[in-house]
């Protein structure tokens, strides 16, 4: 049996416990997991804390190149490694690669470190007194991470943290452990030191661990919201700065003047694509109108059944499996729970089997009408390949919907009136808008971040909030007197009134 092991200074670290790591294709283990501890992870805050000075102390330009350098290696090894994430992910091999360029888009932006990394300074802020401030590492920072993007998530704070001179340990989900390990190791041969960027694996036990770890100075997470809230009260009742992405129910608006066409399209991708384990994914529709909800279930029921689950390999396939046994039984609990719950199942997913691969994790797609929102399907997340519609009479109680719904990650309109788009961009309770774009995860330079129970902490991932996160601002004020007497003492706060 396969073994993936701690990437951390001095290699193997040995383990008491391991993890399955399924193969979500054809169900099955294959490979397991090392389970650290405490012990493992002292072994690998003693490496970072060992190299971490140095690597804050070489100037940005030579950090960058090792960004640049890195990105190469990642290119160069985009087969391999989608098709590593795939086979434990279960995602498509195209969309594996999106996973992992999306990661490297933020490699892109570190690239440029330098300039970002330009403090701030006033001269003459008094007599002869200039003001200026230094953006410094926090120290040691770890990234706790979901299944769902084991390439992008760990690139989004790990990229950033060791650019600015940070040093970064990772705890990568515990089902799909190998391609965190993989980048871990382009990191060193891009020519990162030893000890900057290493990874743990483990449970809860090692996300304590690190939660409660006195040298490690800043923890970002991104999982399920109720752990999220955990990591950011047990990280921040220690002292450290957190920030903590949670779970997600997006909702995509349909006004009555919206390209049915292209909703149906853009809709199908979004709340499919991926089995629906996107915390950006689109699990919510909501027509404007009767009429406008009549017209796109009557388009979105074929497009539906001529949507192909297949293996994560098979190029036709517009999704795979989902991740294990388990997350497929909660998936089929939802389902069955949001019938029970009185909605219409309009096109029923469960009981869905590939040839060949029958004891594979698949689900079929699903769409549900008429959900509506005292019933507990639609509250919570589900995180499969369910589409539910949501009607919606008029404009307002669209806007309302994901406006009050406890999660706030991302929403979507669907409009031709440009009016109607502004309105709802500039009211709604959410943190990531897409007009007419069904997933509007934001590019690099900018940063992603959610809502209410969909983020806990301030700041949000990559752009300058992750450099704002993962660095210390530190302001100095000089002065450089000439030798004249300067009126001696001062006994109230100076001012420059
Ligand atoms: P998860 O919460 O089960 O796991 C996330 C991380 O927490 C993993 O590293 C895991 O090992 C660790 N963990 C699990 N149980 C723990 C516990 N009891 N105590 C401490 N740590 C624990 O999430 P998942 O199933 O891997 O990922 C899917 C979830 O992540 C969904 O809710 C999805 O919406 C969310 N997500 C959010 C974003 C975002 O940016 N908001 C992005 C991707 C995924």
């Amino acid at each position: 049996m396969r073994q993936i092991d701690h990437h951390i200074v001095g290699g193997s670290a040995g383990s008491a416990r391991f993890g399955d790591v399924l193969d979500p294709n054809n169900g099955g283990v294959q490979a397991r997991v090392a389970l650290g501890d405490r012990a493992v992870l002292d072994r690998a805050v003693a490496a970072a804390k060992a190299a971490q000075p140095a690597w804050a102390a070489t100037n940005p330009q030579r950090r960058a190149r090792v960004m640049f350098e890195f990105k190469r290696l990642v290119e160069a090894n985009m087969n391999q490694l989608a098709e590593m994430l795939s086979a434990e992910h279960g995602k498509v091999i195209a969309d594996s690669k999106g996973d992992i360029q999306r990661g490297l888009e933020v490699i892109e932006f570190c690239c440029g470190i330098p300039h970002v990394l330009k403090g701030e300074y006033t001269q003459g802020a008094g007599p002869g007194i200039d003001v200026y401030s230094m953006r410094q590492p926090v120290g040691i920072g770890a990234g706790i991470t979901p299944f769902n993007f084991p390439a992008m998530i760990p690139l989004w704070m790990g990229g950033v943290a060791t650019a600015v001179g940070n040093a970064f340990i990772l705890k990568p989900s515990e089902r799909d452990p190998s391609v965190p390990v993989r980048l871990s190791e382009l990191f060193l041969e891009a020519g990162m030191p030893e000890g900057i960027f290493q990874t743990v694996h483990g449970d809860k036990e090692m996300v304590d661990a690190i939660l409660d770890h006195p040298d490690i100075g800043a923890v970002s997470f991104v999982g399920s919201s109720d752990i999220a809230h955990y990591v950011y009260n047990r990280g921040v009742a220690n002292g450290k700065r957190v920030q903590a992405m949670g779970g997600a129910k997006n909702h995509g608006i349909v006004m009555p003047d919206a390209d049915l066409d292209q909703v149906v399209n853009d809709l199908t991708g979004a709340a499919f694509g991926s089995a629906g384990e996107r915390c950006m994914a689109l699990p919510v529709v909501v027509p404007v109108g009767e009429d406008t909800a009549n017209r796109l279930r009557d388009k979105l029921i074929p497009a539906i059944e001529a949507l192909r689950v297949g293996v994560s390999t098979d190029a036709e396939a517009h999704y795979g499996p989902v991740v294990t046994q388990a997350h497929k039984d909660k998936v089929e609990g939802w389902i069955a729970k949001c019938a029970d719950e009185g909605a219409e199942l309009v096109v029923d997913g469960r009981g869905f089997t590939l040839q060949g691969h029958e004891k594979g994790f698949f689900v079929g797609p699903t769409l549900f009408d008429h959900v509506t929102t005292d019933m507990e399907s639609y509250k919570e997340e589900i995180f499969g390949p369910v589409l539910q519609i949501v009607r919606a009479p008029d404009f307002e109680t669209a806007l309302e919907l994901p406006s009050k719904h406890q999660y706030g990650n991302g929403v979507a309109i669907f409009t031709r009136n440009g009016h109607a788009a502004r309105e709802f961009a500039a009211r709604v309770n959410v943190g990531m808008v897409g007009i007419n774009v069904p997933i509007p995860v934001p590019v690099a330079y900018h940063s992603f971040g959610g809502w209410k129970r969909s983020a806990f902490g301030d700041t949000n991932q990559h752009g300058m909030e992750g450099v704002k996160f993962w660095t210390k601002v530190k302001t100095v004020t000089a002065r450089w007197p000439d030798g004249s007497p300067d009126g001696g003492n001062a006994f109230v706060i100076p001012t420059m009134g």
